[in-house]
């Protein structure tokens, strides 16, 4: 048999073939730009016959060859003591492993599958949470992961099910965080992709001057250090450092003496164990209660003084009770995402739910696209990631519920009209999200003919959002209460906050007089209060009247149009949404629509959007408007003259208002001076993509989580920022 190569000395688990036949580790690519190199695979034979996957780029293999899943729960399961910790978890309390090296997703599933048996025999963990935070800088393609998974769905069928929702939940391969939840499992998982040092430089474990997040557990799953020295640098033993407490606990198959000298030097106790499989030894690390002086420098000073003084907020500071104000698209997804934390939820409006701006007959989920080396911190495409994410998840709810869908997949075609971005940067960006069709391929696919067509942006997992049919499945979530409420007073103390205002009792008097039945209608109010621990005002443009403290947004009246095109015109309109300086999409009216507009179930219609006035805050529909949103259309795409009506008198409209900071960010965070009171405002008119994100950031932040959203986009985030500190003139 030939020597190994001096990269497998070290390695972690003994190839079954020999060395030679690996390639030998050179150092990996380094990819200057932030576009994602998918990892190369090639594959083996292991010890019990089975076709495992190992790395192309590094030469090393993914798991052990004797018997992956076992040793991933001895290695890092077992040597964590996850089921014992686990196991104890107080109701909401939450749990985080971090992880370094997500590869195959193994050991996710095998913590994934030990949490669901948990789970299942202990009641107290009903609302408990298990949040795995993991670092991969070369994600394997779909493909080669789909392989990867079905044979161990073979080898391993108790992992089918949740191999399967993996697969579905698997992001595009972009930089930054892709977060997915699986919330009949409680179970967040955060993939941050690009350089495991960098992107844990990027959590924030500083939550406020009481609260801290941090990690419990660290899975150290790097290949051998002799092969992949990176993940085993100092660099990243500081990023430990800095996201550990007293307690944290490390477990790694390697017990290089590289690793055992890094760990303490970071404040970690170490102790040698039995290895799994053919290896002798593995080492387990738990966070010693005191650190040294020199790791405290080494560590971010006021952190560590943090988690000395207080740490994770203990369950009976989580909020049991938050009200909402404000039941737009913000409201209606940060009530989700509270909810899914196991707190009830009080969701507030003066009026009916998606009364505002947000209830447009239907919303384009669709990117404003950056040039990729921006991508892993740019709100516009984890925002629009994340939500395109979530609302196919809640297709299911509303397919259960019988409700049309929340996204319809149409995909949708820019053409650059207005985009920051051209064909060549498209090309940078994986072909599942965004590409550049031929101009045939374009005309084909929006049955446009005759324009060139040629410079465009393609976005596949673009679609309509149903608003109302997302109300619908968000307001069917046990733990989320909508109460109709005109608030007029806010009070917060030390102990909880309390939220006034007026219910109106629609009481009719009928008297007959005559022949003539005359109906009175009155309005008696109500005043009603409600205390929470917690309040989160969501109510745009009006946010700034309910506590002055947020910034008093720009505000931009927009009107949608829309009408039923006949059977002729149908067969020249675009076959699915097309942006150009304004937008235009083809929908079809479902159960519900009526609710909220004048649109009827089974009624073919076109979308036009969206007029812009600043400063102006009526929504009365306006003829002009219409005018305007057909002219738009016909000035990019001049052969829809012919076939779009001239007379928009019959045309559908809303008119909702767009509130905007100056910098065009939302605000997501607390308020300055207050323990209580939160905002998610300020979407502009981006909700859909937005808020889904932001409202997993804010939830997070209620709790004491870590968020999905780096350090430095949470205060570009702050509804503190300084630019916010000038009122608009
Ligand atoms: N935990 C994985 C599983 O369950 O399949 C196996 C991880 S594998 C041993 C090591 C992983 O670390 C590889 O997927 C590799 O691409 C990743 N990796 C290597 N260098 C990295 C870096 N600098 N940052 C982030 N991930 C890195």
């Amino acid at each position: 048999m030939s020597k190994p190569t001096p990269a497998l000395v070290n390695a972690r688990r003994i190839p079954s073939q020999p060395a030679a036949q690996l390639k030998t580790a050179e150092p990996p690519h380094i990819n200057k730009s932030a576009a994602i190199k998918p990892a190369k695979i090639d594959w083996q034979t292991d010890d019990t016959g089975n076709m495992v996957p190992v790395s192309g780029e590094f030469g090393d293999v993914y798991f052990s060859h004797a018997d992956g899943l076992a040793e991933s729960r001895y290695v890092f399961l077992q040597c964590n003591q996850l089921p014992e910790r686990l196991a104890n978890l107080a109701p909401q309390q939450c749990f985080t492993i971090a992880e370094l090296g997500f590869g195959t997703g193994l050991n996710l599933l095998a913590v994934w599958q030990l949490w669901r048996q948990l789970r299942a025999t202990h009641p107290q963990l009903a609302t408990a949470r298990l949040h795995l935070i993991t670092t991969e800088k070369y994600p394997i393609a779909r493909e080669d992961l789909t392989q990867i998974l079905t044979l161990w769905a073979q080898r391993a069928p108790e992992l089918a099910d949740i191999i399967q929702q993996l697969l579905a939940a698997y992001p595009t391969l972009i930089a930054g965080c892709h977060r997915l939840n699986f919330i009949n499992d409680n179970l967040t998982v955060d993939i941050w992709l690009g350089d495991a040092t960098n992107s844990l430089a990027k959590l924030n474990p500083i939550i406020s001057n009481q609260k801290i997040a941090y990690i419990d557990a660290w899975f150290l799953d790097g290949f051998a250090p002799s092969c992949n020295s990176a993940l085993w640098g100092d660099s990243i033993f500081t990023q430990i450092q800095r996201l550990s407490i007293s307690g944290t606990t490390a477990a790694t198959y390697s017990c290089a003496g590289i690793v055992k000298r890094a760990l303490q030097n970071s404040g970690f106790e170490i102790k040698k164990v039995a290895g799994f499989g053919p290896k002798n030894e593995m080492l387990t690390a738990v966070m010693r209660d005191t650190i040294t002086p020199d790791a405290l420098t080494a560590a971010n000073d006021s952190v560590k003084a943090e988690a000395e003084n207080n740490a994770k907020p203990s369950v009976s500071d989580k909020p049991n009770h938050t009200v909402i104000i404000g039941a737009g698209v913000s409201g209606l997804l940060t009530a989700w995402s509270l909810a899914n934390r196991g707190i009830k939820v009080t969701l507030l409006d003066k009026t009916a739910p998606l009364s505002g701006a947000s209830g447009n007959p239907r919303a384009l989920l669709a990117p404003k696209m950056t040039p990729i080396h921006h991508v892993d911190d740019h709100l516009h495409t984890i925002g629009y990631l994340y939500s395109s994410r979530l609302y196919r998840q809640l297709n299911d709810n509303a397919i259960k519920g019988n409700m049309p869908p929340v996204l319809e997949p149409t995909g949708a075609l820019d053409l650059l009209v207005k985009a920051n971005i051209g064909t060549e940067q498209i090309a940078d960006y994986p072909n599942e999200m965004a590409t550049t069709l031929s101009d045939a391929q374009a005309q084909k696919t929006t049955g446009l003919v005759q324009q060139d067509l040629s410079e465009n942006l393609y976005l596949p997992q673009s679609g309509l959002v149903n608003p109302q049919a997302l109300k619908e499945v968000i307001l069917e979530h046990p733990m989320i209460t909508f109460e109709q409420l005109a608030v007029t007073q806010i009070d917060e103390t030390e102990a909880q906050v309390s939220v006034s205002g007026h219910k109106y009792m629609v009481s009719h008097k009928s008297t007959i007089s005559h022949n003539d039945v005359e109906n009175d209608v009155s309005q008696e109010a109500e005043v009603i209060t409600i205390q929470a621990d917690s309040l989160v005002i969501c109510a745009a443009y009006e946010s700034h009247q309910l506590d002055g403290r947020i910034f008093d947004c720009r505000k931009i009246r927009g009107q949608l149009s829309w009408f039923t095109p006949t059977a002729e015109q149908r067969t020249n309109l675009p076959k699915l949404p097309i942006k150009y300086g304004g937008y235009c999409a083809p929908f079809m009216g479902q159960i519900g629509d009526a609710k909220l507009n004048n649109v009827f179930e089974g009624q073919q219609q076109i979308l036009l959007g969206a007029s812009f006035v600043r400063n102006d805050t009526d929504t009365d529909i306006r003829s002009h408007e219409h005018q305007q949103n057909r002219d738009k259309l016909v000035m990019d795409i001049p052969e829809l003259d012919a076939v779009i009506p001239t007379d928009t008198n019959l045309w559908q409209g809303r008119a909702g208002i767009r509130t905007q900071t100056p910098d065009y960010h939302p605000m997501v965070g607390r308020l300055a001076q207050s323990k209580r009171i939160w905002t998610l405002s300020a979407m502009g008119a981006k909700g859909y993509a937005f808020a889904p994100i932001c409202a997993e950031a804010l939830a997070d932040m209620i709790i004491g989580d870590f968020a999905p959203l780096s350090a430095a986009m949470l205060a570009r985030l702050s509804p503190n920022r300084a630019l916010l500190q000038t009122p608009l003139v």
